[in-house]
């Protein structure tokens, strides 16, 4: 049976985007946490658009539409957000709507108490490295990503999700910026796109690390890894092994911890692996 189902669904999969609904249905999740996908309509030039006065990737539909994909912070009220776009007539606002997501707690306990409550050496080492991995977020090179569906960096189950808030040793701290995968140390971590590696380091919270720049301000981070496998500079193929996975920094276990923004808003992972839950 599937003999014959085979290039029937290689043909299926093959024709072309249907009109601008594709990217959009995939990756518009408007919510707190979430991607926006912004109409720019139709122009020779790719329009140039910016939010909360950050670059903004714009990519071309099939059907020769512009489209913003914009990424929305967890820390957005729910409600109108506005987008400047920049053309040659001069700069327009832009309104869309940002819905509203409950996201679950945790509670974990830690037995290194340091890493709940840093003595002041670890906190003037922590300011640097979150500065270091800030100027990492904010990077943006005119790039279009190989491809905004992103491949899975590990095969295996989803653990902790993104937005959870939590309690380490009863005490909130940042909510899951990323996503995590249950899978052993060791196992390769892979680029889910092509990129080149911005930022390694080896940091108190993440700790081996990875940031791969996608193109305009799409960036993935790999974290708690046992082993750096590249170094900044480096152009990474999609699919490109980055490292392995680890237990390093603030980590109670191995686990593959991955991080995707844009426009320096941490965004649900799950978008583009076709995992998001509402
Ligand atoms: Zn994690």
């Amino acid at each position: 049976m599937l003999r014959f189902l085979a290039p029937l669904l290689t043909v299926f999969l093959c024709l072309p985007a249907q009109a601008d609904s594709y990217i959009t249905r995939l990756l518009n999740k408007p919510v707190p946490g979430g991607v926006a996908v912004v109409d720019l309509g139709t122009g020779a030039q790719a329009p140039k658009a910016t939010y909360q006065g950050k670059p903004v990737l714009v990519v071309r539909e099939q059907d020769s539409r512009w489209l913003a994909i914009v990424g929305v912070p967890l820390t957005v009220k729910p409600g109108s957000q506005q987008l400047a776009i920049r053309e040659a007539s001069g700069v327009r606002n832009l309104a869309f709507s940002v819905g509203s997501k409950k996201y679950p707690e945790q509670h974990i306990t830690l037995q290194n108490k340091r890493q709940v409550n840093p003595d002041p050496a670890d906190l003037k080492r922590i300011e640097g490295e979150l500065a270091e991995q800030i100027t990492a977020y904010r990077s943006f090179t005119p790039t279009t990503p190989s491809n905004l569906l992103l491949d899975k960096p590990v095969n295996g189950p989803l653990s902790s999700k993104f937005g959870v808030r939590r309690f380490f040793n009863g005490e909130e701290r940042n909510p899951h910026a990323g996503l995590d995968f249950a899978v052993p140390a060791g196992t390769p971590i892979k680029s889910p796109a092509a990129g080149k590696v911005i930022l390694t380091g080896n940091y108190f919270f993440n700790g081996n690390t990875v940031f791969v720049d996608h193109g305009q301000g799409f960036i993935s981070m790999f974290c708690h890894m046992s082993k750096i496998d590249v170094k900044v500079g480096d152009a990474v193929a999609r699919g490109g092994v980055v490292g392995k996975v680890g237990a390093t920094g603030r980590a109670t276990g191995p686990h593959m911890h991955w991080n995707v923004s844009l426009n320096d808003a941490r965004v649900d992972p799950a978008i583009f692996i076709g995992a998001f839950q509402p």
